[in-house]
């Protein structure tokens, strides 16, 4: 699995000009047809989707490339899922914040719960992140919790980023840095992230 640009021509170009490094062996990825049909719920509505699907040049491996509005094995956009994080973090409740995005109380407390348990490591992860591209980054002082200092780190790591590659929404970020592991128990994922 390899998160990509959630554009699909860029996708393209990138596939067939072998831009596109493979995640195992750092070989370059070629069109290999796709994946089954996927159904991502945005804040705009369904999307039906096929990801594409790729097989690298070197070592023979086959990839599904998922765009990066996604997480790894969560139907909703990563955008959603982070503005119930922020809300969570600020202190809003799980059921506000599923009503007021119209999904689910129980898969919202899914969301926030996992995010509690990971947030030490996801504080690690993009610290790592935000230093590497900026080491001349100062020091991050405590946001006053753990989930506070984890969703401080994105946000630094966000705007490192940026300032590296040029403007993307934070959560797409997000999704790239952790590999879509953001919320996954799969720990491996956001130590690997693709940067
Ligand atoms: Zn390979």
């Amino acid at each position: 699995m390899l998160i990509v640009c959630a554009e699909q021509a860029r996708v393209e170009a990138e596939l067939l000009g072998g831009l596109l490094p493979c995640p195992s062996c750092r070989g370059m990825l070629g069109p290999w047809g796709h994946a089954r049909e996927r159904v991502t719920r945005r804040g705009s509505g369904d999307w039906r989707w096929r990801p594409r699907r790729a097989r690298c040049r070197g070592c023979q491996g086959t990839h599904v490339l998922l765009a990066d509005l996604c997480l790894l094995r969560r139907q909703d956009e990563v955008e959603v899922i982070g503005v119930a994080i922020e809300a969570h973090v600020a202190g809003e409740g799980h059921r506000p914040i599923a009503a007021r995005l119209g999904v689910p109380a129980g898969t919202v407390r899914g969301w926030l719960r996992r995010f509690d348990q990971r947030a030490e490591q996801v504080r690690a992860h993009f610290t790592r992140f935000a230093v590497a591209v900026d080491p001349m980054l100062g020091p991050v002082l405590p946001a006053g919790s753990v989930v506070a200092d984890a969703l401080e780190a994105i946000a630094i790591a966000g705007r490192a980023w940026v300032l590296r590659f040029g403007p993307c929404p934070v959560w797409r970020i997000v999704s790239r840095l952790s590999a879509g592991g953001l919320l996954t128990c799969n720990t491996s994922s956001l130590a690997t992230g693709a940067w």
